[in-house]
C-alpha cells in the first residue's frame, strides 16, 4: 500500500472494537458492545479483532484456555447478527503490524503510566496478580493502542472499562505525531453504549468471564435458570410484604438492560418498592425474558459451531483485509521515523 493511499483512509469513519478470547461473550457484551456493533455495521467500516495476543498476556500458563475459545466467540458474533460481509472480523495474532507497532508505541510510554491505568490497576487486584505481574499484561494498553491506530479507527465502541484504555491511546497518537512533526496517527473516540457496564450475577464488579459471574450468550436454559436463581437482590426484603430496594438489585438492572417493555419493568418496580412482591415472581419473569432472548441466539450458535471450516474461513478472510490495512498504517510509522529504508 502506498503513502498517499493509506492517508486517505484517515478521511473515512473507521470503527475498530474486539474481544478477548477468554470464554464465550455474554450478556455484558451483549448490552455493552455487540447490539451497538451490529447497528453500526450498516453505517461505518467496522473492524472487530479477536484478541488473542491480548488474552495470553493474563493467560500464559494456559494457552489453551484462548486457543478453545477463538471460534466460539466468531460464533458468537454471527449468532448475534454481525454480517462478515459487512464486519471485518480478523485475528489479532495473525497481524504481525500489530505487534511491531506495539514496539515502536512502548519507548513512549513510561512504566509509571502503565501502573497508573485505572483499568490496570483493577484487573491487577482481581486478578491477585501483585509483583507477578507478567511484562506482557502491563503492557498491554500499549498493545491496544496498536490494535486501534492500526485501522485508523476514529470510533471505539466499548463498555466503560475501556476507557482509560482510549485515553492512552490518545496520549500515544500525541506522543508519536509530535515526535515525528507530523499527523501520521489518528485519534480516537469511545463509543458508550446506552448500557456501559452490566453487573456480574454476584451484583459486585462488572459481569465478566474471567471472575466467572457471567452468563454467555450459549448458555442452556437450566444454567441460565440457576445463574437467575442465584442472582443478587435486596438482602433486606425478607418477606413478600416488606418494601424492597431496586437499586443495586440485580434482577432489576437486568430487567432494564433487557426487558422490552419498558413501562411494565417501571410498573414491576413501583410494585417492589411498596411491597408485596417476592423475589421468586420478578425472578421468573426475568428468567422467562433472558430465555427468549438466548434461546434462538443459542441455537444458531450451536448451528454455526458444527461448521468450524467455515468459522475459520470468515477468520482468515478478515485477516486477510485486516492485514492490507494494517501494514499501510505500519509503513507510514516507519517512515515518519525514517527507518523505512527498503
Ligand atoms: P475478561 O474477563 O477476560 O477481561 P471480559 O468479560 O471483560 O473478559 P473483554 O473481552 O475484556 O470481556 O471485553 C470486550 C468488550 O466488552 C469491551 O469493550 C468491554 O468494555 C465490554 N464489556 C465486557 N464486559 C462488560 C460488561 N459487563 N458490561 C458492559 N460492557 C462489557
Ligand atoms: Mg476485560
Amino acid at each position: 500500500m502506498n503513502w498517499l493511499y493509506s492517508r486517505k483512509l484517515k478521511m473515512k469513519e473507521r470503527i475498530l472494537t474486539g474481544d478477548r478470547p477468554t470464554g464465550p461473550l455474554h450478556l455484558g457484551h451483549f448490552v455493552g458492545s455487540l447490539q451497538q456493533r451490529v447497528t453500526l455495521q450498516h453505517s461505518h467500516d467496522q473492524t472487530i479483532l479477536v484478541a488473542d495476543l491480548q488474552a495470553l498476556t493474563d493467560n500464559g500458563q494456559n494457552p489453551q484456555k484462548i486457543s478453545d475459545n477463538i471460534l466460539n466467540v466468531v460464533a458468537d458474533y454471527l449468532a448475534v447478527g454481525i454480517d462478515p460481509e459487512k464486519t471485518t472480523i480478523c485475528l489479532q495474532s495473525a497481524l504481525p503490524a500489530l505487534s511491531e507497532l506495539t514496539m515502536y508505541y512502548s519507548n513512549l510510554v513510561s512504566i509509571a503510566r502503565l501502573e497508573r491505568n485505572p483499568t490496570v490497576k483493577n484487573e491487577i487486584h482481581y486478578r491477585g496478580f501483585g509483583k507477578t505481574i507478567p511484562a506482557g499484561f502491563l503492557t498491554y494498553p500499549i498493545s491496544q493502542a496498536a490494535d486501534i491506530t492500526a485501522f485508523r479507527a476514529t470510533q471505539v465502541p466499548v463498555g466503560d472499562d475501556q476507557l482509560p484504555m482510549i485515553e492512552q491511546t490518545n496520549e500515544i497518537v500525541r506522543r508519536f505525531n509530535s515526535v515525528v512533526h507530523d499527523q501520521v496517527l489518528c485519534e480516537c473516540r469511545a463509543m458508550l453504549s446506552h448500557f456501559p457496564r452490566l453487573p456480574g450475577i454476584d451484583g459486585k464488579a462488572k459481569m465478566s468471564k474471567s471472575l466467572g459471574t457471567a452468563i454467555s450468550l450459549g448458555a442452556t436454559a437450566n444454567e441460565i435458570r440457576k445463574a437467575v436463581k442465584a442472582m443478587y437482590t435486596d438482602p433486606n426484603h425478607l418477606r413478600i410484604d416488606d418494601p424492597g430496594q431496586t437499586e443495586g438489585n440485580v434482577v432489576f438492572t437486568y430487567l432494564d438492560a433487557f426487558h422490552p417493555d419498558k413501562t411494565f419493568v417501571e410498573e414491576l418496580k413501583a410494585h417492589y418498592r411498596r411491597g408485596g412482591l417476592g423475589d421468586g415472581k420478578t425472578k421468573q419473569i426475568l428468567e422467562d425474558c433472558l430465555q427468549s432472548m438466548l434461546d434462538p441466539i443459542r441455537a444458531e450458535r450451536e448451528r454455526l459451531l458444527a461448521d468450524k471450516a467455515m468459522l475459520i474461513e470468515v477468520l482468515r478472510a478478515g485477516t486477510e483485509k485486516a492485514n492490507t490495512v494494517s501494514q499501510g498504517v505500519l509503513l507510514d510509522v516507519k517512515r515518519a521515523l525514517g527507518i523505512a529504508l527498503f
